[in-house]
């Protein structure tokens, strides 16, 4: 094995049976029972053997069309983090920076690390907003050719505002990715931004809003120049012609879609207000999912006296800078209302 990679840690959530399941961060629904028919009809129309379309063009015409964008500003993938690996493949590596600023999203730092890069970890403010004094510092001392932001950022739930993302996108001597996996569900995007001279990259996924995560796809907008170099880089044949229906057909269900945001954001207001009248701290969530930090008990004690009751949540209590924080994922009404009595009863 590689010498830098030996102290690496692999991507730790645990998939255990439970009957409430709150820790990934997927959609409570399935997808729209009319996208199952559609897409069970084009499957069986499929030359299964031949190869597939390997630019996926009606994939990215239908993606470029939703946001207003040019087939040529988007790049699809096996996932959101397949399309960040490209993406770190193509622009960090041996002897490059890469900037984060924690706690974020695991998989940007620990992508980077995959292709040989350095990363450097830029700290947050102690209520998890950016601070841009230490974003100034980072990026004069590391000069990071890409460099990361998560908005709203996984797992604290903060959307940036757009003046901040503004100001880092004035400060990066490379690129910067701003990681839309939760954007939907936010106010603002950083989609407003793009532009063909600007270096500036959006990443989202199918797994969160579309109900897709079974599926793993995602895709990124970016400049074309970006997009033609990582075209290169990936693996020729990397979408499956299931997955390139899938994500097409998923297009066609956008009011479908927003009505399951809707839920979620309103579902998100009631557990925030209700957790807040517990002795729990609650950070303010731009998300589908909530991070909260108990005051009387112990954050790990209320993980497992939750999933004592079959309720499975993410404990975020042993990782750096979130001691004693955990993060529920937007359910059900039903879900959320077993969550919130379960809760209630362990917290206190
Ligand atoms: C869930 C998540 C992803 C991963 O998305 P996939 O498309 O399922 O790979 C990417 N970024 C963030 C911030 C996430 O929370």
């Amino acid at each position: 094995m590689r010498d830098d990679l030996r102290a690496l840690e692999g991507y730790h959530s645990p998939q255990v049976q439970v009957r409430v399941r709150l820790n990934t961060n997927e959609s409570p629904f399935p997808p729209p029972a009319a996208w199952r028919d559609a897409f069970a009809a084009e499957l069986s129309r499929v030359e299964w053997h031949r190869y597939p379309d390997r630019a996926a063009h009606l994939l990215r015409e239908g993606i470029a069309d939703l946001h207003g964008v040019l087939p040529e500003q988007v790049f699809a993938a096996n996932g959101s983090n397949e399309v960040l690996q490209t993406l770190l493949l193509t622009y960090a590596g041996p002897g490059r920076t890469v900037a984060t600023f924690e706690p974020t999203y695991q998989l940007h730092g620990h992508i980077a690390r995959l292709t040989g890069a350095t990363v450097a970890e830029g700290e947050r403010a102690d209520d998890f907003t950016l601070d841009m004094a230490e974003v100034s510092r980072v990026i004069a001392d590391a000069r990071p050719t890409v460099t990361f932001l998560c908005s709203p950022n996984n797992p604290t739930g903060l959307e940036e505002p757009e003046s901040k993302v503004r100001e880092v996108l004035a400060q990066v001597p490379g690129m910067l990715v701003v990681d839309e996996a939760y954007g939907q569900f936010a106010g603002w995007s950083a989609l407003s931004l793009l532009d063909e001279d600007v270096p500036l990259v959006i990443s989202r996924t199918f797994s969160k809003t579309w109900s897709m995560a079974g599926t793993r796809l995602g895709y990124l907008v970016a400049p074309t120049w970006v997009v033609a170099e990582l075209d290169k880089v990936v693996l020729p044949y990397h979408l499956d012609a299931a997955k390139q229906i899938a994500g097409r057909l998923a297009l066609t269900f956008v009011d479908e879609m927003e009505a399951r945001v809707q839920f979620v954001v309103s579902e998100r207001e009631r557990l925030s207000i209700a957790m807040s009248a517990m002795p729990i701290d609650v950070f303010p969530s731009g998300a589908n999912f909530i991070l909260f930090r108990p005051r009387a008990v112990e954050g790990r004690a209320v993980w497992q006296r939750l999933l004592d009751r079959s309720i499975l949540i993410r404990d975020c209590s042993g990782w750096p800078r979130l001691s004693g924080c955990l993060r529920v994922t937007i359910g059900t009404r039903e879900e959320n209302d077993e969550f919130l009595s379960a809760l209630s009863e362990v917290a206190r």
